[in-house]
């Protein structure tokens, strides 16, 4: 729960504002991008919503906080409410993005896909009782796939409470020790008619990707959008091996997708061709030894 005490001078006056315990995850910038932005080493609210979507959105923002770092002077239950129950988040065609970012992920995406052959969740939220229900009417969790293993996070209380499988690769595997289904070496895996999974090392030396139905791409943290720069970033710091993690973005190549959802950083949709045109320019830009952002 934020603290008014501690409300940064970076935010405008007024209702909405953040507190000095923001770890600068971007959460509230990705879902209310009109009303937070970064100042300095924090985020910070820069324009006070003023229409209803927006204040639903920083509503949306003050749940997904991983650390409850965002406040409110005077709260509005019905919109907090109606905030709470928009999660998970529809994004499309029965994927959904989670919210309730944990700090044990530094405030990792997680999302959920309902499947007739069982439903995946990807990453994993707070583990709170609005989506353990939210879960339960949507068909439950057949699958847990850990994208690697920072953002691990509530992964075995899901797959406890819904006895799911957890997904996780091998090099990664001492997050999850007791992973029901460990995945080795680099080939892609057919789970289905619908879905492969993808070792994409570089990162963590067992950062694996999931693809689905050839259009979503769910990538952890080796690929996200970056929204300032209009383009596909990947990591520039805390990388296993640097030629790993591009010969990974270039594998990447070979398969077509339309969306990508990443557990840092913004999703993106694109048509193919100019998902595969992002992805060759930051192959293009890696290979050059320029910076990968
Ligand atoms: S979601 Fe919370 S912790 Fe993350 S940047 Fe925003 S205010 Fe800070």
């Amino acid at each position: 729960m934020a603290d008014r005490n501690k409300r940064l001078d970076s935010n405008v006056p007024g209702n909405f504002y953040v507190d000095a315990t923001c770890i600068n995850c971007d959460t509230c910038r990705q879902l209310a991008p009109l009303s937070f932005e970064e100042v300095g080493d924090y985020s910070a609210v820069s324009r006070q919503p003023d229409r209803d979507l927006h204040t639903h959105q920083a509503y949306q923002a003050l749940l997904a906080c991983p650390v409850g770092s965002i406040g409110t002077e005077h709260s509005d239950k019905a919109r907090l409410q109606t905030a709470m129950a928009s999660f998970p988040l529809r994004i499309e065609n029965g994927v959904s993005y989670c919210g309730f970012n944990s700090e044990k992920s530094f405030g990792a995406n997680s999302f959920f896909v309902e499947h007739p052959d069982g439903n995946w969740l990807i990453d994993s939220p707070r583990y709170i009782k609005h989506l353990v229900e939210a879960f339960e009417r949507r068909g439950g969790i057949a699958h847990v796939f850990l994208t690697h293993k920072d953002d691990v996070a509530d992964a075995d209380k899901y797959a406890a409470h819904f006895g799911a499988k957890r997904i996780i690769h091998q090099a990664d595997s001492d997050a999850a020790p007791t992973a029901e289904w460990v995945i080795g070496g680099e080939e892609t895996v057919q789970v289905g008619a619908e879905f492969q999974i993808i070792p994409v090392p570089g990162h963590t030396a067992g950062c694996i990707a999931l693809l689905y139905r050839e259009r979503f791409l769910f990538t952890g943290d080796h690929l996200w959008w970056d929204s300032h720069g209009k383009s596909l970033a990947a990591p520039t710091r805390l990388i296993w091996r640097r030629w790993t993690l591009i010969e990974s973005i270039r594998k990447l190549l070979d398969y077509p997708f339309e969306w990508v959802l990443a557990g840092h950083g913004d999703r993106v949709h694109l048509a193919s061709t100019d998902m595969r045109a992002q992805l060759r320019a930051l192959v293009e830009r890696c290979e050059k030894g320029r910076v990968l952002r």
